[in-house]
């Protein structure tokens, strides 16, 4: 301590378009902790991506089932079903037409992270996934993000791609910060880029709101019951995606 540290305030990364962004990106996956983080982190790169007929697949580490815990009307099987049938109607919004998600279904809350019991199965799984698909450009959650799940899903990806001979090039998304939605500064020692997502935003927001038991009332029995407030949306939701990634 007793440094200065300088914090960068996201607004003063550069802005790059999507084709500086993903020059030379053949196939690209998206690895969500939860059913919904693929849109609300990288919805806008992901509509960019299709829209440069560059294959992206989705994996979700997560069964989701922790958003509505004492929901009788969704118990965990039924929710986990409605969900996964979210991301995909998301991923069509984005304009995947036949999105191409594998869902791991690992319990919510407990994805398997560093010392815990089923994290080398973890790995396994998904470095299985990730040979099939062979990506140039991999988007994995902020290893200090605020939710397990999150940090656990980092440490899965890359104990994953750690022997591969030329690994994928990672960037990174973060969703809940170091406090709050979003990530309000860049951390200190930690570098970026945002993502110019003006022409796909709407469509973004639009993709975001397929994930019905997150930002309606669809699920009306579980006052301990998870949403995505308005307030949390509009910072989630910006004309631009930020990405950490160290060169
Ligand atoms: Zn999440």
């Amino acid at each position: 301590m007793g440094g200065s540290s300088t914090v960068t305030a996201i607004e003063s990364l550069p802005l790059r378009s999507a084709d500086e962004a993903f020059l030379g990106c053949q196939r690209a996956v998206v690895v969500a902790p939860h059913p919904d983080d693929e849109t609300l982190g990288c919805g806008g790169a992901i509509a960019l991506l299709q829209q440069r007929s560059i294959p992206v697949h989705v994996l979700v580490m997560s069964d989701g089932t922790q958003s509505h815990p004492d929901s009788k009307s969704y118990p965990a099987d039924r929710l986990r079903v409605q969900r996964e049938q979210e991301t995909c109607a998301a991923l069509k919004g984005l304009g995947i037409s036949e999105p191409k998600v594998t869902f791991f279904r690992w319990p919510d809350t407990a994805v398997p992270g560093l010392g815990d019991q089923d994290f080398a199965t973890a790995v396994d799984l998904c470095s299985e996934s990730l040979q099939r698909c062979q990506p140039s450009l991999l988007f994995v959650p902020w290893q200090h993000d605020q939710h397990c799940d999150h940090r656990a899903t980092w440490q899965i990806v890359q104990q994953a791609v750690s022997n591969w001979p030329q690994p994928p090039r990672q960037v990174v998304y973060s969703i809940w910060g170091d406090r709050a939605a979003g990530l309000p500064a860049l951390p200190p020692g930690e570098t970026g880029w945002r993502l110019d997502i003006r022409a796909v935003v709407a469509v973004k927001r639009q993709a975001v709101m397929a994930h019905q038991s997150q930002t309606t009332d669809l699920i009306n029995d579980d006052p301990s019951g998870f949403r995505l407030t308005p307030a949390m949306l509009n910072n989630l939701i910006q004309p631009w995606e930020t990405y950490l990634e160290v060169k």
